[in-house]
């Protein structure tokens, strides 16, 4: 029987041009330094959407930096039935530059409530 081989090649002008953006991205963004030297570039956090957050508290517990705080949520006055007294709780942005861009509140967010993105270097 004969067999087919299939070899999958990414082409040169690709890697080519995907070597360009990376080496675009670390001239144009704020970038950091592994521990084994390797270059890389941090995603800042940009926004928290607190209309769906549940107020888990899981992004405050992994953030090594002082980003976050746990408040009272708001009461939205339209939507006051005049009968509950439960206090909900949310998450709030309340430090964006003292992020450090490590992603880890987006990865344990069940509710994809976190946006990031690099930082531009200044012109
Ligand atoms: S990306 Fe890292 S440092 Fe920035 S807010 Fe999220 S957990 Fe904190
Ligand atoms: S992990 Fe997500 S849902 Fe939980 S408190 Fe943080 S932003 Fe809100």
């Amino acid at each position: 029987m004969q067999r087919c081989l299939r070899f999958h090649t990414t082409k040169p002008h690709t890697l080519r041009k995907g070597r360009q953006a990376q080496e675009s991205l670390f001239m144009n963004y704020i970038t950091g330094i592994t521990r084994g030297g390797t270059s890389w570039v941090p995603s800042f956090i940009t926004a928290l959407n607190e209309a769906t957050c549940i107020g888990c508290g899981r992004c405050f517990k992994v953030c090594s930096r002082k980003v976050f705080d746990l408040v009272e949520r708001e009461e939205d006055e339209d939507n006051d039935d005049g009968f509950s007294d439960d206090t909900s709780m949310v998450m709030r942005l309340t430090d964006a530059m003292d992020c450090i861009g490590c992603l880890a509140c987006a990865q344990v967010c069940p509710k994809k409530c976190h946006s990031h993105g690099p930082q531009a270097l200044p012109a």
